[in-house]
């Protein structure tokens, strides 16, 4: 057996070719949807993805104002910036891209998003919404997979999902998202984690295997059951002297083992990652579809 591949490209595309029809509407009633970004220091990794979502924004017909800050700015500096934004009826969404200094404590920045401006879904309102099923903007890298999987054509409902790793921006999200009630979900869900024994008991009894651990090629062959639904969330750099770069980037999942007897799997890169900048559109034009009610 070869597993099909759940094509994260195609269907991130079809997502944002959705959030661009939202945007022009809104655009038309005289609302143009934007998103702040906020970038502290320069680490490469984060302005790489901040770039990726402001070059999303401007196909998407979204606007994208840049914040950007030295890393030795103060916690409380970072949270007028924010406090700014929330007052600014003109920002829709505000999103403080991730990992933040040391000396910045990332719980208290969160808190300081309004909940109706958070498109990324981590703060504890919208954290607790998502837990008792009420309307939110959920974390884009876990709502994206029940649509990677429902539009490449697989009903998630009534499956035992077996996830790897508990992060409160992957792991527990997703957990919270597929144990609903509703339409892509109402799985059954098992949460697995660092302190799980005999791990692979649990792997081999998914029917959807989700991997969002951060150990590159971790999930391997006899870990999965033949047939299963594999979601590789993970990204981790190995070093390849044959890339230009000097590194490739593999995710949680042996790919090539676990494609010989998997239904379908998602690639790194391909899968999860495009799906999330996706969602953020998705999720940006909803909050500015709700703020401008
Ligand atoms: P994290 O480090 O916060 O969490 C990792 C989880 O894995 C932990 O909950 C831990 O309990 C679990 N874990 C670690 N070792 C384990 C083991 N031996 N057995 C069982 N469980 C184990 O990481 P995260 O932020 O949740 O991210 C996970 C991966 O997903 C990373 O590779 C990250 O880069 C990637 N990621 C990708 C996207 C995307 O857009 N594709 C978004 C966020 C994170």
């Amino acid at each position: 057996m070869k597993a099909s591949v759940l094509d994260g490209l195609a269907i991130a595309s079809e997502i944002r070719a959705e959030a661009a029809s939202t945007a022009l509407t809104l655009i038309a009633k005289g609302t143009t949807p934007a998103l702040a970004v906020v970038l502290i220091g320069d680490n490469p990794a984060s302005a790489s993805y901040v770039g990726s979502k402001v070059k999303a924004c401007a196909e998407c017909g979204i606007k994208s104002i840049k914040k950007e800050a030295d890393i030795s700015i103060s916690e409380a500096k970072l949270i007028n910036i924010i406090n700014d934004l929330n007052k600014d009826s003109s920002v829709h969404g505000i999103l403080v891209q991730l990992p933040l200094p040391d000396h910045i404590d990332e719980n208290r920045v969160i808190e300081a998003i309004h909940p109706d401006k958070d498109v990324d879904g981590f703060h504890p309102v919208n954290a607790g919404r998502l837990v008792a099923g009420i309307d939110c903007l959920a974390p884009c890298t876990p709502a994206g997979i029940p649509e990677l999987l429902s539009r490449s054509g697989y009903e998630i409902s009534g499956k035992h999902a077996v996830i790897i790793g508990r992060s409160n921006i992957v792991g527990k999200p997703i957990m919270n998202l597929l144990i609903q009630k509703g339409k892509n979900a109402n799985c059954t869900v098992t949460c697995c984690h660092s302190g799980t024994p005999n791990l692979s008991t649990y792997t081999k009894q998914a029917d959807i295997l989700i991997a969002a651990i951060g150990v590159a090629e971790f999930v391997t062959r006899d870990m999965v059951k033949p047939g299963a639904l594999v979601v590789d969330v993970g990204i981790n750099r190995v070093n390849d002297d044959s890339r230009e770069r000097g590194y490739r980037l593999v995710g949680d999942v042996d790919f090539d083992s676990v494609s010989k007897i998997a239904e379908a799997i998602s690639p790194v890169p391909g899968g999860v990652g495009p799906m999330t900048v996706a969602m953020l559109m998705k999720n940006t034009v909803a909050a500015a579809t709700k703020l401008d009610n």
